[in-house]
């Protein structure tokens, strides 16, 4: 680990895959896919897919094409299947690297069997229904005109039909049975080899939700997909800062941009290099804590762009000091109880992990 830096991002790779064997010891169905996304939900797909293959993922979910085609330079023989589906112009690609897109559209499947007619083989897809969430999908008209049309899949090799779940992190929520009984309802009137539904928090809604094939990201890379019950999951990073300077402040001070915080009594502010240019959320201005060892310590003042003040007045004499590193998120701070108090998700704050953090991947 480079002294230099002034923030760190480690991500353990050995906590990624075994989240990956606890989701699929949850699950009843026949795989798990990881869905890997948006860069691994910013962890780095580089790092983190070979993990998961090694670990026995055999499919992978993204959502663009670009990403299926760095994933494919990465793994040459994992299933690649692609949430956005094929867009004009792309087809022969896909067709040349064995990538498999999710076809949301009468549009889509028009392209992907067109395609296969000029090719003279079978290519293979998946088909998405919309059962409620009404972002992608086919909807029930055009579901019931395609099945009384089923000449328009000639050339198409339908591997899972999938869905989507809109509230699965709130078990509570009725919408969740309205789309599974609606989902085992239509599902199964197609040709397809498997049936999909569950993301993260679908598989810890129940067996009824499993069907064949989970299509998992955020509980991989740590968030707690049973929000409120105890984590079935472990953390995955740990986001640190280096301490530049310390300063005593006297009580006629404030602290930072927009001199949000006054202190109260003579203080000793540490500034860290980290910020919201990092991932760090502004929203944690005058409201975060880090921990520095096991103490904690509030976050003062408004996080900047690339700096966030602490108070450290109540540490013991010299354990704050330049060149120590404070963690902002880790086993002490989850993921989730970071995104709980900047009032956002789990889903954003890894995503928005910055570049220039140094990125360390930890093997077990
Ligand atoms: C992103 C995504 C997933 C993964 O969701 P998680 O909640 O991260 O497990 C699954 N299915 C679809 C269609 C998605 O867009």
């Amino acid at each position: 680990m480079s002294d230099s830096a002034g923030a760190i991002l480690t991500v353990d790779l050995g906590a990624v895959r075994r989240n990956y064997r606890a989701v699929c010891a949850a699950f009843s169905g026949a795989e798990v896919a990881g869905v890997v996304k948006a860069n691994a939900y910013g962890l780095g797909i580089a790092a983190v897919a070979p993990a998961l293959a090694r670990e026995g993922c055999a499919t992978f979910f993204v959502a663009t094409a670009a990403e299926a085609f760095e994933l494919r330079r990465l793994l040459p023989a994992v299933g690649i299947h692609v949430f956005d589906g094929v867009q004009p112009g792309e087809e022969a690609d896909f067709a040349a690297q064995r990538i498999v897109p999710v076809l949301n559209s009468l549009q889509q499947i028009e392209l992907w069997r067109a395609h296969a007619r000029a090719r003279g083989r079978a290519l293979a897809a998946d088909l998405h229904l919309d059962t409620g969430m009404a972002r992608l999908g086919l909807d029930r008209d055009e579901q019931r005109r395609l099945l009384a049309h089923p000449d328009e899949l000639t050339g198409i090799d339908l591997d899972a039909i999938l869905s989507h779940l809109a509230v699965a992190e709130d078990p509570a929520n009725p919408m969740n049975e309205d789309q599974r009984a609606a989902f085992a309802d239509v599902a199964p009137g197609w040709p397809s080899r498997r049936l999909s539904l569950a993301n993260s928090s679908g598989v810890f809604l129940g067996e009824a939700f499993h069907f064949d094939l989970a299509r998992v990201g955020v509980a991989l890379y740590g968030a707690n997909p049973t929000p409120g019950l105890p984590s079935p999951i472990a953390q995955v990073i740990k986001l640190q800062g280096r301490i530049l300077q310390v300063r005593s402040v006297d009580a006629a001070r404030s602290v930072g941009y927009g001199a949000t915080h006054r202190v109260s009594r003579p203080s000793r502010i540490a500034t860290v290099a980290l910020g919201y240019a990092d991932g760090y959320p502004l929203a944690m201005s005058n409201l975060g804590t880090a921990f520095l060892d096991s103490h904690e310590i509030p976050v003062v003042g408004r996080v900047s762009m690339d700096l966030t003040t602490v108070d450290v007045t109540d540490l013991p004499e010299g354990l704050a000091a330049p060149g120590r590193l404070v963690d902002f998120i880790g086993e002490n701070n989850t993921i989730d109880a970071v995104a709980g108090r900047a009032k956002t998700i789990p889903y954003t704050i890894l995503t928005g992990l910055g570049r220039r953090l140094q990125r360390i991947y930890l093997e077990d």
